[in-house]
């Protein structure tokens, strides 16, 4: 495990749970929005101020019964070879676990499931599947996305999709064919599902530098999209 950062308090980061947030180096993804640049940038990611599990477990020992969980967000977490043991030892000591992942690595996905370790899931519906291979940077990942998103559905954690709202990425058409998407994955998808987020794209520290000079949407079209999420999910919530 390569751990770039560790929040020891959140309110925030695992919905309706006090939490600590672990976050792990590395991503297969280069959304130019991200704002992760120094766990995500192979160049910027300094491994000596890195933190030790050990670190971290003693940590959590001492906050037993204080914390409800341990979000664990990256980076993209399921790119660690120790994932899966590390979080047996966090699960053991009594703690929720959060998984934020962009889903791609299905077979990562399905040993978790497996081994019954995910309490919350939250996944990034990062566009419309035509441009996900311009705004990730990655090619061939739609089949492995489908697969997480369907297994997770069918097992017992919480599902939160989530979308950030990236001028020239997203629009609020593309949310017809992401509706659709999701609906031809698994049809019990919506009616399953935790929440889906929508959330605005922020112009600070972005990973591409060109991306802070992009403007957000305002709110009015963020709540058009809200709105229309909502005729599909019960839980639609908008966030930043
Ligand atoms: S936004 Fe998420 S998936 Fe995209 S590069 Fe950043 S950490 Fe990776």
């Amino acid at each position: 495990m390569f751990i770039g950062g560790f929040q020891k308090f959140t309110m925030l980061d695992y919905p309706e749970k006090v939490a600590a947030t672990v976050f792990t180096t590395g991503c297969n993804f280069r959304c130019p929005y991200c704002h992760n640049a120094e766990i995500v940038n192979p160049k910027l990611i300094d491994y000596e101020i890195g933190f030790q599990e050990k670190e971290i477990i003693d940590f959590l020992e001492d906050r037993k019964g204080s914390l409800d969980g341990v979000c664990i967000t990256g980076g993209e977490p399921t790119l660690q070879s120790g994932l899966t043991e590390f979080i047996k030892k966090i699960k053991e000591m009594g703690f929720l676990i959060k998984l934020d992942t962009n889903a791609s690595h299905s077979n990562v996905v399905k040993n978790l499931l497996n081994e019954d370790l995910i309490d919350y899931w939250a996944i990034d519906i990062k566009t419309i599947p035509e441009k996900y291979g311009i705004m990730t940077k990655k090619e061939d990942i739609i089949k492995n996305i489908e697969q997480s998103i369907d297994m997770i559905t069918q097992s017992r954690g919480d599902l939160e999709l989530r979308t950030t709202i990236v001028p020239g990425y997203v629009t609020s058409d593309d949310f017809d064919k992401i509706i659709d998407w999701i609906n031809n994955i698994n049809p019990e998808i919506f009616s399953k599902l935790y929440r889906y987020s929508i959330q605005n794209f922020k112009s600070e520290k972005t990973l591409h530098k060109d991306f802070g000079n992009v403007v957000p949407y305002d709110e009015n079209y963020l709540k058009k999209i809200t709105e229309k999420m909502k005729k599909v999910c019960d839980n639609v919530v908008m966030v930043g």
